[in-house]
């Protein structure tokens, strides 16, 4: 089976590994000459708009999936005439719109923070006057690692701050104080069958993901499903789906979903049964879904700017390097490990020895 991907990153990458074993092939679309995914498979160099090497992604596949879910509604709608496309337009169209998602899980009585849609300065003064300080201002649509988004404590701050996202339409959300962040991956195959890992707590540094430790026997774990559950059910979701969630006062308001593979599900690949990026390829091809049991404890650590002394950090452990192949960059996450263990203190050591050799405190 030949699989289709828009999107060259390591997303796509780690597909291409979960799914070469399973026999699939894939084909990358990525503007990028350099997208990390192209040693993995082909890799048709073009605009996410381009109708001509859509057209050629079209023939060439069995079906189309996405890595990112900024693609403009009209890629997915051109490729959904020739090939099927999943998760489908409208699961795309809304995850990556906060707008639009945070008033779907209000309609499916799921929580969330207060919010209010603004498309100026006039109805952000409005919306603060409703929703009060603080708040976080977000671009509504292209926003990622606290990229377009501003955190507003003080009424001077609210002054030019539709300004300074860009004019563009945002979405202000109440401030959540959160005790922890968390975050549910679940998978949703052809036939409707839908399994979830277990929540997973994130924390972050700078607005990137650092650190995700996969949890045994949360007790939010069944509130958490229910919620995903609903999403799933509403959008007839075809492949992986990650939500992000608060924990507040003993239970959880929606921050957001992502609808692919997830860096909080990184861990999988060494941590379960069967990977996020193998359950999903199995979701869209069709395939009985494989356990989303976890080995033992599990934690991922992210690489980002550069990857650590390789013979040092595989010499932890249960620690498994996956490097993406990308030239290193500042705040550019360039790869991760995964840590495995029988317990949970000796999971936190492993952690801490990542951490010393990533440099971080
Ligand atoms: P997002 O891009 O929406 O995932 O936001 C990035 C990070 O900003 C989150 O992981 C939180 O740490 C923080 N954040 C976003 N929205 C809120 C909120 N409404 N209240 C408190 N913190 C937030």
């Amino acid at each position: 089976m030949k699989i289709g991907v828009i999107g060259g990153g390591q997303l796509g990458r780690m597909l291409a590994l979960a799914g070469t074993p399973l026999g699939m092939d894939f084909v990358f679309l990525d503007p990028a000459p350099d997208a990390c995914a192209g040693a993995l498979g082909e890799h048709i160099r073009a605009d996410f708009s381009d109708q001509a090497h859509l057209r050629q992604l079209a023939e060439e596949v069995d079906l189309v999936t996405f890595e990112f879910e900024s693609v403009p509604a009209e890629t997915v709608a051109f490729l959904s005439q020739f090939v099927p496309v999943y998760p489908a337009a409208n699961a795309l169209r809304i995850a990556r719109d906060r707008w639009l998602e945070k008033s779907l899980f209000q309609t499916l009585g799921i929580p969330t923070p207060a919010f209010a849609d603004v498309q100026s300065q006039a109805e952000l003064d409005a919306a603060v006057a409703t929703i009060g300080l603080p708040a976080v201002l977000k671009t509504r649509t292209l926003g990622y690692d606290g990229k377009g988004q501003k955190l507003l404590r003080k009424a001077r701050e609210v002054r030019d701050a539709f300004a300074e996202l860009g004019s563009v339409p945002c979405i202000l959300e109440a401030f959540v104080p959160f005790s922890g962040e968390v975050s549910l991956i679940a998978v949703r195959g052809l036939d409707g069958e839908t399994r979830f890992y277990p929540l997973i707590h994130n924390s972050h540094d700078h607005g990137v993901l650092h650190l995700s430790v996969a949890s045994s026997a949360h007790p939010l774990q069944a509130l958490a499903e229910d919620y995903v559950g609903r999403v799933l059910s509403e959008l007839d979701y075809v492949g992986v789906l990650a939500f992000e969630f608060f924990e507040v006062d003993g239970g959880l308001k929606a921050n957001e979903i992502a609808p692919r593979v997830h860096n909080s599900g990184h861990w999988t690949i060494e941590g379960a049964e069967c990977s996020q990026f193998e359950n999903h390829l199995r979701a869209v091809a069709g395939l009985p879904l494989g356990s989303t049991a976890k080995l033992g404890e599990s934690a991922m650590l992210n690489f980002i700017g550069s990857v650590p002394p390789l013979a040092q950090v595989i010499a932890i452990q249960d620690c498994h390097v996956h490097h993406y192949g990308k030239a290193f960059k500042v705040g550019r996450k360039v790869g991760h490990a995964t840590l495995r263990s029988a317990n949970r203190s000796t999971l936190d050591r492993q952690i801490t020895a990542v951490e010393t050799l990533i440099g971080t405190d």
